[in-house]
This record gives C-alpha cells, sequence and structure tokens, in this order.
C-alpha cells in the first residue's frame, strides 16, 4: 500500500504508528475480547483512556491546576455557542469583543451575538485576512465579559505570533488548528478550546480548557450539555461521549510524548514550515498569500503568479501522492496544511514537485 500526503486543512493525517496500534487493538481491546468501541464509557479501560489523556494533556500542554480539561461533542463550531452561553454573562453588560482574522473568528462573533453583544475589537478584512489586524487591548471596556481570538487561521494561513494581554478580561481562543503545534502559556487564557481533527485525533469531539474561576457562570437556558460546569462535574461523562475519538486521541498524545514533546514538535513544525515558505520566496513562479510577518506554521498559503496553471498543478500533484492542496474558495490558490502528523518528508515531496512543475512550465 502506498500512503497518500494529506495537505487537506482536515480532518487531518494521523501518525502511522498511531492507526497502526488502533488497528492491532481494535478487535480484541488489552486482551478483553471485545473492542474498546463496543464497551461502555463508564468500564474500567474507557476510565484509564480518560485519566490518560487529562496526564497527558496537562503534560504536553502544561497546564497549570487551576484549569479543568473538558471533552465536549460537537467539534469546534459548537464552542462557538457554547463559550458565549457559559462566558457572555460574566458581567451584567453581556458583552464581548471578537477580533476578526478569518471565517472562523466572523462566525463564531455572529453566533456569539445570538446571546449578547458581541463587537468587532480589530478586523483585517479589507485586506482579505491576510494578515492579524493591529489590536490594542488597552481600548476595550472593563465590563467585556471576554475577548475572542482564533489563534491560528486555518483558511488564510496566518497565525498570532504574540498573544494581546487583556488583563482582567479573560482571553478566549480558538485553537483548533493549531493546539500542540508550538509552546504556549496556558495562564495567558480564560478558555483554549480545539476541536479535534487537526491536531489531536478524529473529527467531532472538542477539547476545552477552562480557568476554574470561569466556570459556573451560564445563561439560564444553557443546554446542560453544553454547560462547561455540568462536564467538569461529570468528568465530560454526562451522556455518552465518543469513545472511539478519545481513545484515538489518547494514542497521538502517547506518540506526541514520544517524539519529545511540544517544543520538539514546534522545532519540527517551523523547519517543515520553512522549508515551503522558502521554496515559495525564492520563485517567481509561485508566490505567498498570507502577509510574511503572519504565517502559520500550519496552514500554509500561496498561488502560482499564473493561476491558469493552478489545476494542472493541482492534478499533477495529486498523480504524485499529494493530496488535498486546492486552497479554500474565499482564498483562492493552494494550501499546504502541514499539522503534526505530516512528516518533513511530506513538505520536501511537496517542494520537489512544486520545483519540477515549475521546470516543466519553463
Ligand atoms: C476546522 C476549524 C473549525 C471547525 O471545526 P468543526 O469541528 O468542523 O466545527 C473551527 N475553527 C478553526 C480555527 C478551524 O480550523
Amino acid at each position: 500500500m502506498t500512503r497518500i500526503y494529506n495537505f487537506g486543512a482536515g480532518p487531518a493525517m494521523l501518525p502511522i504508528p498511531v492507526m497502526e496500534k488502533a488497528q492491532a487493538e481494535f478487535l480484541d481491546y488489552h486482551n478483553l475480547g471485545a473492542g474498546l468501541i463496543e464497551i461502555s464509557h463508564r468500564s474500567k479501560q474507557f476510565d484509564e483512556i480518560l485519566d490518560s489523556c487529562d496526564a497527558l494533556l496537562t503534560e504536553l500542554a502544561n497546564i497549570p491546576s487551576n484549569y479543568k480539561i473538558l471533552y465536549v461533542h460537537g467539534g469546534a463550531q459548537m464552542q462557538f455557542s457554547a463559550v458565549p452561553l457559559n462566558l457572555m454573562a460574566r458581567n451584567d453588560a453581556k458583552k464581548a469583543t471578537y477580533i476578526e482574522t478569518g471565517n472562523w473568528a466572523v462566525k463564531a462573533r455572529k453566533e456569539a451575538a445570538r446571546y449578547g453583544t458581541a463587537l468587532s475589537g480589530a478586523t483585517s478584512e479589507a485586506t482579505n485576512f491576510d494578515r492579524i489586524p493591529e489590536f490594542d487591548p488597552a481600548t476595550l471596556d472593563a465590563d467585556n465579559s471576554y475577548a475572542y481570538i482564533t489563534s491560528n487561521n486555518t483558511l488564510f494561513g496566518t497565525r498570532w505570533h504574540s498573544f494581546p494581554d487583556t488583563g482582567e478580561i479573560p482571553l478566549v481562543a480558538d485553537m483548533t488548528s493549531e493546539f500542540l503545534s508550538r509552546k504556549l502559556d496556558i495562564s495567558k487564557f480564560g478558555i483554549i478550546f480545539a476541536g479535534l481533527q487537526k491536531n489531536l485525533g478524529p473529527a467531532g469531539l472538542a477539547v476545552v480548557i477552562v480557568r476554574e474561576d470561569l466556570l459556573g457562570l451560564a445563561l439560564p437556558y444553557t443546554p446542560s450539555l453544553l454547560n462547561y460546569k455540568v462536564y467538569a462535574d461529570d468528568h465530560s461523562l454526562t451522556n455518552t461521549t465518543n469513545t472511539f475519538a478519545i481513545y484515538m486521541m489518547s494514542l497521538v498524545l502517547e506518540w506526541l510524548k514520544g517524539e519529545g514533546g511540544v517544543g520538539a514538535m514546534e522545532a519540527r513544525n517551523e523547519a517543515k514550515a520553512k522549508l515551503i515558505y522558502d521554496a515559495i520566496d525564492n520563485s517567481d513562479f509561485y508566490r505567498g498569500t498570507a502577509h510574511p510577518d503572519h504565517r502559520s506554521i500550519m496552514n500554509v498559503t500561496f498561488n502560482l503568479t499564473d493561476e491558469s496553471l493552478l489545476d494542472s498543478f493541482l492534478a499533477e500533484a495529486l498523480k504524485n501522492g499529494l493530496y488535498a492542496l486546492k486552497g479554500h474558495r474565499v482564498v483562492g490558490g493552494a494550501r499546504a496544511s502541514i499539522y503534526n502528523a505530516m512528516p518533513l518528508a511530506g513538505c520536501q515531496a511537496l517542494v520537489d514537485f512544486m520545483a519540477e512543475f515549475e521546470r516543466s512550465k519553463a
């Protein structure tokens, strides 16, 4: 079997050792005579997996003890509702400020507007979100319930290189497309969340890391299954959770630890991204889409200077095992999503192909 390199934005490729281990344990989990997905979410076996996720996430992301880790159904976008439902009422003004760095941030703000006043603190829409806009947190009114950012902008290939200091106002970050790809000071945030399907495992669940003092503030009509306090009290087992997704995540976390942890992964990710950005910058045939000072190391967006060659570029790439390089329609061009599980060899294969394609058109 030949495995492709999947450059799609998500669901993303998973490490081969993780897939192999899941395959080996699928029919008979630890000599149980049954697969893990066939048994109770309250079984001893699953309990151990949940505990192992807590321990590994705490270690890998360096999560302080005054934070809770929740596993919430519904993926990342469910959090666009859950965040305002849980936090909008922190202040009587029921007001929050969103920094609009792309479609996900805009979508999150519009969803929050159903539950309170959701302001736009800054936006880079005028330049089609090719950068992180200037934003001075001192301009935030003190009665904001929270401030909100998307730390890595999946569609546009930008990221916050450093984070705004919002002081007493809790900072909320959607880290879906970069969680555990770079070292982070969790204590700077009130809430971090990430859908699993980019760096953590299969789709359909989100990890939510929430500071304890922000629990218990939910709007009265918050559905129980979106209430962080309920999840925290029940160790995320209020309903039957997606045991398979959590199991897969536990394997991914074990793998990440074995690879040297987040610091080692960050260095590898920097090297992977640099390889592709250098190929773009050293050629007139390709051009980057995101402002060079704001580039993501997870999603590399670029185009061909002669855009009429794009379709042929994508088709040839696919023939070479380089899958799903088409950019999102709001940006156009190409996008290489190179999450943690994408090996350096995959990025090298892309760069080699780019050079070969350029030569073939010279
Ligand atoms: C992929 C992505 C989402 C959407 O995730 P779903 O699980 O499909 O809701 C939200 N935010 C960001 C930053 C993403 O990259």
